[in-house]
């Protein structure tokens, strides 16, 4: 079961994905975690991101393509994954499209975390994960980049039939109880 988890950040996204995974049994594809790690391990990759990742820009498509798609080649996934992050982008969807077609396989659930704009904000300052990119200045530039790049993927899936939206307020084990219930 292939598995989308989309939302702006601070929806919830990583704490869900945790749940359906362990759930589901299937693994986890979480591009900002395997950049986040890169770049503490100061690899190739993560001296390529390190900017963008910082401005709180997106990392440019050819490169998170690039990623997702070797990864996904990896038998662990053979069974599916819950992409978490990715696609966030239209031209990223189309990609991660074209490959599930290669592999006769498909997105069978997008699963969107509706979260009012002002409620994202004070999540993420409260979350204190210490990532760089969760100051106020960077989480106003990541939420228009979410708006402008990345909240057409929905339309995209829209049109596919595949969308589950999801109240996204409420306990992690609430919103967790209305995903269940979406994809059954
Ligand atoms: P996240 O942990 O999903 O919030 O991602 C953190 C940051 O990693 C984002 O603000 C982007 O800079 C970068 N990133 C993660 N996933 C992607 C993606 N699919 N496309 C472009 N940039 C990404």
């Amino acid at each position: 079961m292939n598995i989308i988890i989309f939302g702006p950040p601070g929806a919830g996204k990583g704490t869900q994905a945790k749940k359906i995974i362990n759930h589901f049994q299937v693994p986890h594809l979480s591009t900002g975690s395997i950049f986040r790690e890169n770049i503490k391990n100061e690899t190739p990759l993560g001296k390529k991101v390190k900017a963008f990742m910082d401005e709180g820009r997106l990392v440019p498509d050819d490169t998170v393509v690039d990623l997702v798609t070797d990864e996904l080649n990896k038998e662990k996934y053979n069974n599916g994954v819950v992409l978490d992050g990715f696609p966030r982008t239209v031209a990223q969807a189309e990609a991660l499209d074209s490959y599930f077609d290669k592999k006769g396989s498909q997105v069978d659930a997008f699963v969107t975390l509706s979260v009012p704009e002002e409620e994202l904000v004070n999540r993420i300052l409260s979350r204190g994960e210490g990532r760089s990119d969760d100051t106020p200045e960077k989480i106003k530039t990541r939420l228009k980049v979410y708006h402008d790049e990345t909240a057409p993927v929905h339309s995209y899936y829209e049109k596919k039939g595949v969308i589950k939206v999801i109240d996204g307020l409420g306990s992690i084990e609430e919103i967790f109880e209305r995903i269940l219930k979406a994809l059954s």
